[in-house]
């Protein structure tokens, strides 16, 4: 089926793929030879790269997207976090739709309406700050109440290092 491929008798996007995916692994000689040495071996360091390069290719998407501003400061890596155990299953899904800027808080309908970021004021406070979720917890008077119940004090100054800390919180008991 190669050969054929190879002469144009047929073509295969499935013998394209792997084509392009060895190339771009960084495996052309795989490709070119037709064989590896040690197959397991070939597989480990295979799967290796292919995580590798997801992984980097994920940093630099989140890195580059106007949507992930806020969670790029929070999302270290490409992991799971080990609080994702630890949460009841509602608690989970909340937490998830927050980092996935689905819910429903005020600043989702000027998102939903084009407002430009930083056209988007808080409709719940007074203090006309540019509006976000990070001014959500940190900030607005609106929910100073909850933050002072939820979030310990050591973690409530408005800085994106705290913003980090809390969504890789460790400790489970805080
Ligand atoms: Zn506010």
């Amino acid at each position: 089926m190669l050969r054929l491929h190879e002469q144009k008798m047929i073509h295969s996007q499935y013998i394209d793929y792997v084509q392009t995916s060895l190339n771009n692994l960084g495996f052309s000689d795989v490709w070119l030879q037709q064989s590896v040495n040690f197959v397991k071996i070939f597989v480990e360091l295979l799967k290796k790269r292919i995580k590798n390069q997801f992984s980097q290719s994920w940093s630099t998407n989140a890195f580059n997207s106007n949507t992930c501003t806020n969670y790029r400061i929070f999302k270290n890596s490409w992991s799971s976090e080990n609080y994702w155990k630890m949460l009841p299953k509602n608690l989970a899904l909340q937490l998830c739709r927050f980092r996935c800027r689905n819910h429903k808080l005020p600043v989702k309908k000027d998102i939903l309406y084009g407002v430009e970021a930083n056209q988007r004021l808080s409709h719940l406070c007074s203090n006309n700050k540019v509006v976000d979720v990070f001014h959500y917890i940190f900030e607005c008077n609106h929910f100073k109440a909850d933050r002072n119940k939820l979030i310990p004090n050591s973690y409530r100054a408005t800085n994106t290092w705290n913003f980090n800390k809390l969504f890789n919180i460790s400790d489970y008991n805080m």
